[in-house]
């Protein structure tokens, strides 16, 4: 009934996870509200954004969620993962170890959440194509390896930033309804 009333027919939970500074916050601040921030800032004190999307005439709530810097101390909390039905895990393509990590990421994912969890891998930071670690084999490799989506973006230049929370969001759409 208060669905109804509010006219909202789906909220979905999704996080974004991966190494300190591989653009997490930049993505949503870039999707969410199409703003960019040169600077790495340790907190951007919101803890998340909603954005709605219409999706086959439904509207649907995204609920997206920033870690807010505590990756940095390995302690990103259950209560960040709690109920999300969708996930990002972002890398930084000019750090190969921010890509070796994805596996530690996608282990605390499944420890935290159910397996129905819509999961997108994302190479982020695809503009510095002039030093890039990572090619797009290897993230297409693992992508397909673990059963995840796959997309390379850059929160710099929105390369593919809206897409890959569209494919993510409408996923998690097919999933439930
Ligand atoms: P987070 O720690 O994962 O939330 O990373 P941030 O969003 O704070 O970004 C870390 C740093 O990377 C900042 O200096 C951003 O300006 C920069 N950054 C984020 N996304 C991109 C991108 O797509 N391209 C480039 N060149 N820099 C980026
Ligand atoms: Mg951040």
């Amino acid at each position: 009934m208060e669905d109804e009333v509010s006219g909202e027919e789906y909220l979905f939970k999704i996080v974004i996870i991966g190494d300190s500074a591989v653009g997490k916050s930049n993505l949503l601040s870039r999707y969410a509200r199409n703003e960019f921030d040169m600077n790495t800032k340790a907190t951007i004190g919101v803890e998340f954004q909603t954005q709605c999307v219409d999706i086959d005439g439904k509207e649907v709530k995204a609920q997206i969620w920033d870690t807010a810097g505590q990756e940095r101390f390995r302690a990103v909390t259950s209560a960040y993962y709690r109920g999300a039905v969708g996930a990002l895990i972002v890398y930084d393509i000019s750090r190969r170890s921010t890509f070796d990590s994805i596996s530690r990421w996608l282990e605390e994912l499944k420890t935290h959440c159910d397996t129905t969890v819509a999961r997108m891998l994302v190479g982020n930071k695809c503009d510095l194509e002039n030093i890039r670690e990572v090619s797009v084999e290897d993230g297409k490799g693992l992508a397909e390896a673990e059963g995840l989506f796959f997309m390379e973006t850059s929160a710099l230049d929105s390369t593919n930033v809206k897409t890959a929370f569209e494919i993510i969001i409408k996923e998690i759409y097919n999933n439930v309804s």
